[in-house]
């Protein structure tokens, strides 16, 4: 796949090297590594409410599945592209290494709409796109996901499709599902969970406490809302909140549940009555302790970078930071957990479900929390080390951690010819 400049495959090249050399990677590895293993392309026919037939492209990409089946999500947007979901597919690969699952890394996409969409309609492209893929995917192939404007309902219908296409109950096809059909007990909150533990370890290496500590959030999709309030249950006081239409701030902090309520009913935190309207240039400007991006790709860009303030910032989307963006923060000595380790508690409880699945026995919600924050605090502390030792910022060490285990098994597992 080429990478053109300052596209996210590329961006995604960019830190792949930069570890890659720190590692001596042999070039062989190197070039297996950086290329996607399964691209598919498929049109999607639908039916809309209309009656006129829409056809929609859907992609589903495997960038690597050495380490095990392609993990990672499905994302409905106007703005997918083939480009975009292997650089997601890619992070998703060195996500689960970071986050030591035996999972490879996959992505889907489908470029639509969602808003302007009948939730009749929504179904009837999920089940088309399914049957389109169903070949590729499976609980030993490609575990499909929530992501951007995805949610349980949708993986449920994901679940049903490929079920009747094998004529069997197949739970463990995808994860995020419906508790009562196989979902696992802590799996829609895991993620924004994740975010709050690796915030609380990096205030703590940073030297401050996130309890009484400011907190801005770009996005109140899953992982903004459930960082928002598990973070204001901690005690840090959530300042500011954007979302796709507009944003609110109060400098005493917001009332989260309040603002979930509103979330509710209004769909946007524009227009909240607890706090002062705010746009998203704003946010990424706040002096505050603690800066999430939690929204899509390339938000903090050489733009806003050098008016950053907050001491740490934790990548709760895929992507947020452009390279150059990142390296500015860096020299500036602010903290930053990359994505592919700040996120990666929501595929990791995605294993965790796949694993009851398969097992078919159920955790109490204790036991997936207790297992989360466990997995959150060995992967946290084994790229911090990792930084330590070869003097990188926290996202080389990410990558450093990442690419050596999957170098690793790519080279005990040999050249299949
Ligand atoms: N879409 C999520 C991510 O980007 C979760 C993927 C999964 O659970 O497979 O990490």
């Amino acid at each position: 796949m080429a990478a053109t400049s300052g596209s996210i495959f590329g961006a995604m090249l960019q830190e792949f090297d930069g570890a890659a050399r720190i590692l001596n990677l042999e070039p062989g590895i190197w070039k297996i590594l950086t290329h996607p293993k399964r691209q598919i392309i498929v049109s999607c026919p639908v039916q809309m409410d209309n009656g006129e037939i829409e056809v929609f492209c859907g992609f589903r990409v495997q960038y690597n599945i050495t380490l095990g089946p392609a993990k990672g999500g499905i994302r409905y947007h106007p703005g997918v592209s083939l480009h975009e979901v292997t650089a997601l597919a890619a992070w998703m690969t060195w996500k689960c290494a970071v986050a030591h699952i035996p999972f490879g890394g996959g992505k889907g996409g489908v470029i639509c709409d969602p808003t302007r969409m009948s939730r009749r309609e929504l179904e009837a492209l999920t089940r088309r796109y399914i049957a389109e893929i169903i070949d590729a995917i499976g609980p030993e192939k490609d575990v499909p996901a929530p992501d951007v404007n995805t949610n349980e309902q949708i993986m449920a219908w994901v679940m049903d499709t490929y079920s009747m296409h094998v004529g069997h109950t197949t739970t463990s096809v995808v994860t995020g599902k419906p508790l009562e059909m196989g979902g696992s007990l802590g799996r829609h909150e895991a993620t924004g969970r994740g975010v709050t533990i690796v915030a609380r370890e990096s205030a703590k290496h940073v030297g401050f406490s996130i309890a009484g500590a400011t907190v801005a959030i770009q996005g109140f999709g899953n992982v903004g809302s459930v960082s928002a309030t598990l973070l204001a249950r901690a005690g840090a006081k959530v300042v500011a909140i954007t979302d796709w239409k507009g944003g609110v701030h109060n400098g005493k902090g917001l009332d989260v549940e309040k603002l979930l309520d509103y979330v509710r009913q209004h769909k946007t935190v524009d227009g909240f009555a607890g706090g002062e309207p705010i746009t998203n240039d704003r946010l990424f400007r706040l002096d505050v302790d603690v800066l999430i991006p939690a929204a899509l790709e390339n938000q903090i860009t050489m733009e806003n970078a050098p008016e950053v303030r907050a001491k740490v910032v934790v990548e709760g989307a895929n992507g947020p930071t452009t390279p150059d963006a990142h390296q500015h923060l860096h020299q500036r000595g602010i903290f930053v957990v990359p994505d592919i380790l700040a996120n990666s508690s929501g595929v990791t409880a995605s294993y965790f479900e796949w694993v009851q699945d398969r097992y078919g026995y159920f955790w109490t919600e204790k036991e997936v929390n207790e297992r989360l924050e466990a997995k959150m605090c060995e992967a946290f502390n084994a790229v911090l080390q990792t930084s330590l030792k070869y003097k990188v910022d926290m996202r080389t060490a990410a990558y450093i951690v990442a690419i050596g285990r999957v170098a690793t098994v790519t080279r005990l597992r040999g050249m299949y010819a």
